[in-house]
């Protein structure tokens, strides 16, 4: 059997944390068995559309490296993959369902639903289509449909009984139909719901697995009804667990951002975000935590897929963060840092100089935006002395001679300094003068910065340049 997943979001704005959870999973598993990874857009409720979303949506897969087989934009054999250009095939099989006898039309008012849902509540009933359409007789039907009274396509739920149905990641799960509504598969205005959607584009876009959020365990018993109403080949689903806030509750935007968006515009890395999203809910059975993309794809099987719900802990993104930002390629880094140094009105312009400020900065940081935290050492013009030890430092005799020694060697000096002569530079002051260690470094870091502590001395002294360091250290010698 040839494996097709689908990610099939709905168009309602920016792509949640889960959303990409369940996107890579699927995309995971289909590429683990050479299958095919298609992206659906479900715009069937035209009331929740926002513009734009679709092109959002694409962008960010792309951004987390999420790349689909199938799907706007790129087409395949299943095509199209909006729902909203599908609305003949939707409409095709509400009639067959109800020339079956599964289905029926309802011309229920949506005043009369109302007023029927209110009374359940208040009878602590829980609230349910009250089958009223369900019993009209085909002559009463015709006649409604001649009247031309608005109308929708209810599927019949069985009266009694209960259906199991296997689930890749929970097991068996039986839900009597007691517990389900005669649910609207086709609405007033043509369009179908969610639930007659999905079963038909995913039949006809021959899906082998429904990898989706737990909250749509619920209603998998109706569209596994709507599989064998139609008579089609079922797929098999694996329902992922909640992603929850760190009390447990369900993850949510007031205890911190859930928009993917929002963590690439702070300055997270995508594979940092991929990795940390893989091990919401899966684990590869050891201790190991960091994945490239690649090796997820080699080591993703539902069977390691939890029931229990995952917390989406912030700390443990920040960390895995900041790993990536140590590790990865300067230059890259280097590259995403600098609209943040930008936006705070930093120069820039000067790459080979930017890049000596993410060097020595980068081991601080959990996510890039909080660059601009750590470098106005690199662009103030005037050094401030930081506090009386600081002072204390400099006003010591080793200070001056440091300090001394330091300048007459810079002026020595063929061509610019950097971090390899700057080391051999204090390695023959600490020869000339036996001063060694903190007294050796001190005074030099205090005279540039102004500060006993901060990135490293070389990187430091490399940025600055001979002629900005001679400037900064005479003014200390005099004192
Ligand atoms: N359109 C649904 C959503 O927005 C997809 C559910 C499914 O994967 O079946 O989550």
């Amino acid at each position: 059997m040839s494996i097709r997943t689908r990610f099939a979001p709905s168009p309602t704005g920016f792509l949640h944390v889960g959303g990409l959870r369940t996107a890579l999973y699927n995309y995971l598993f289909a590429k683990k068995h050479n299958g095919q990874f298609i992206l659906r857009i479900e715009d069937t409720d035209q009331t929740r559309i926002v513009p734009g979303a679709i092109e959002n949506l694409i962008e960010t897969l792309h951004w987390a490296g999420i790349e689909f087989d199938e799907g706007p934009n790129k087409g395949g054999p299943y095509g199209p993959y909006i729902q909203s250009q599908r609305l003949e095939l939707y409409r095709k099989h509400a009639q067959e369902l109800i020339e079956k006898g599964y289905a029926y039309y309802c011309f229920c008012s949506p005043e009369r639903l109302e007023k029927m849902r209110e009374e359940q509540i208040k009878l602590k009933q829980q609230p349910r289509y009250d089958g009223t359409c369900r019993r009209l007789s085909q002559e009463e039907v015709k006649k409604k449909l001649d009247e031309g009274i608005p109308k929708t396509i209810r599927m019949k739920i069985p009266e009694w009984g209960e259906l199991t149905f296997h689930d890749l990641i929970r097991g068996d799960v039986t839900i009597n139909f007691k517990t389900l509504d005669d649910q609207i598969i086709l609405k007033s205005d043509g369009f179908p719901t969610y639930h007659l959607a999905v079963v038909v584009d995913d039949h006809y876009m021959k899906i082998s697995h429904v990898i989706r959020g737990e909250e749509w365990l619920p209603s998998t018993p109706k569209h596994i009804l709507l599989y064998e109403y139609l008579n089609w080949k079922k797929p098999q689903f694996a329902h992922l667990p909640l992603l929850l806030n760190p009390d447990r509750t369900k993850l949510s935007k007031r205890q911190g951002d859930v928009a993917v968006e929002d963590y690439r515009a702070k300055g997270y890395l995508p594979e940092a975000i991929v990795n940390f999203i893989a091990l919401l809910g899966w684990n590869p059975g050891d201790e190991r935590e960091f994945f490239k993309l690649d090796e997820l794809i080699n080591e993703f099987s539902l069977e390691r897929v939890n029931k229990a719900g995952a917390i989406f802990d912030i700390k443990k993104l920040n960390w895995m963060n900041s790993h990536y930002i140590k590790n990865s390629d300067l230059d890259r880094i280097t590259q995403l840092a600098i609209p943040f140094l930008k936006e705070k009105g930093y120069d820039v312009s000067n790459f080979q100089k930017v890049k000596i400020i993410v060097e020595a900065v980068r081991t601080h940081l959990e996510y890039l935006a909080q660059i601009v935290d750590y470098v106005d050492i690199f662009f103030t013009e005037i050094v401030e002395i930081e506090n009386g030890e600081a002072r204390e430092i400099l006003k010591l005799d080793t200070s001056k001679t440091v300090l001394e020694k330091f300048i007459q060697k810079l002026q020595n000096l063929d061509g610019e300094i950097d971090r390899e002569k700057f080391k051999q530079l204090m390695k023959e002051i600490q020869n000339e003068t036996s001063i060694k260690g903190k007294n050796l470094f001190m005074p030099i870091r205090i005279a540039l910065t102004g500060k006993t502590h901060g990135p490293e001395l070389p990187l430091l002294v490399e940025y600055f340049g001979k002629e900005k360091i001679k400037q900064r250290l005479e003014k200390f010698i005099s004192l």
